[in-house]
């Protein structure tokens, strides 16, 4: 249920975005300003991508070289939970993409905001059980760069290839094309979700499209009530959860350096939901990981402001639930 409006509105008042933002900060005990210190990935991967690095180059005392994602995180993150709506961010480090891939766990690989750019990256996608898009895979959803991009995900190596759709994918959306295409039979070499979960290996994503509206593209609503209704669709046993836009205070900072991210897309996910891991894009200036304690925060945009992709894909492993395998 939304909470009270007077917790979140001041209905009828006529106030500019900025007045109600303090307001917000100011409900929710938030800071005016927020000390980041979220510090770009340290990619290791070779300029080759190669295959044959020696692992051991990269073992320190605490963290073994086949270790996976998880245990090499955890020895990071000593933070406690942080209370809701707290943008403490604890900037942790990618696996390294070429580790040795036990057959105990599974391997997701994630990426977002491609923007018709997948045909001049500068290395290759890591191989991997399954990959995760956050959506923006084209700049103006021309339906002829949906089929490219569905075409080059065919030619992935990894088993299950799970897409949402971004603001730039207006061919989907109503509001754009009186018969929007669909996404199923346009991403025919994907798992599409759109307010949907998927479960791979026992694993259970939940696929969300919306973001807070900043001008006029796709699946965006208006702040508040709007966005709480879509958010409180993810069911609560959700395990990665898979949407276009970050929450509010984690991989969310602008290049104007303000929040871009859902304060209802935070509440649901701290308060309720509280998934392993939260897969993103949107915001491409906010690329890299956090974590609150609860929660892997997962900006994967690869392209950065001027739609180059300069960032790499973000690996983690999670473990095979018991009962299933990767046959
Ligand atoms: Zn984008
Ligand atoms: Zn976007």
């Amino acid at each position: 249920m939304f909470p009270q409006k007077s917790h979140y509105f001041h209905a009828g008042r006529q106030d500019s975005r900025r007045q109600q933002n303090e307001r917000r900060r100011h409900r929710h005990h938030l800071p005016s300003t927020v000390e980041h210190t979220v510090t770009p990935l340290q990619h290791l991967l070779t300029p080759t991508d190669t295959q044959t690095v020696d692992l051991s180059t990269f073992s320190t005392p605490t963290v073994t070289p086949t270790s996976t994602y998880i245990q090499t995180i955890a020895s990071v993150c000593t933070q406690t939970v942080q209370p809701i709506f707290t943008p403490i961010v604890t900037p942790v480090t990618s696996l390294p993409t070429y580790t040795r891939r036990p057959a105990d766990v599974v391997r997701f690989v994630c990426i977002s905001d491609t923007h018709n750019r997948t045909d001049c990256l500068h290395y290759s996608i890591p191989d991997g059980d399954v990959l995760l898009h956050g959506g923006d895979f084209t700049i103006r959803g021309d339906p002829h760069n949906a089929h490219v991009f569905n075409q080059w995900l065919g030619r992935l190596p990894h088993k299950y290839k799970v897409v949402i759709a971004g603001n730039h994918e207006e061919l989907f959306d109503k509001n754009f094309y009186p018969v929007p295409a669909d996404p199923k039979k346009v991403l025919s070499n994907a798992i599409y979700l759109q307010d949907q979960y998927t479960s791979v290996y026992g694993i259970k994503i939940y696929g969300a499209p919306w973001t807070p509206r900043h001008y006029r593209s796709a699946f965006q609503l208006p702040r508040g009530e709007q966005c709480w209704k879509k958010w409180s669709l993810i069911p609560e046993d959700t395990d990665i959860l898979l949407t276009h836009g970050p929450p509010w205070g984690q991989g969310d900072i602008t290049k104007k350096s303000q929040h871009g991210g859902c304060e209802e897309l935070l509440a649901i996910v701290q308060d309720k939901v509280k998934p392993k891991y939260h897969v993103f894009g949107h915001i491409h200036e906010g690329y890299g990981v956090t974590h609150d304690g609860t929660t892997f925060f997962i900006n994967a945009a690869l392209c950065n402001n001027r739609y180059l992709p300069v960032n790499r894909p973000i690996v983690f492993d999670m473990p095979l639930p018991r009962g299933y395998t990767k046959k």
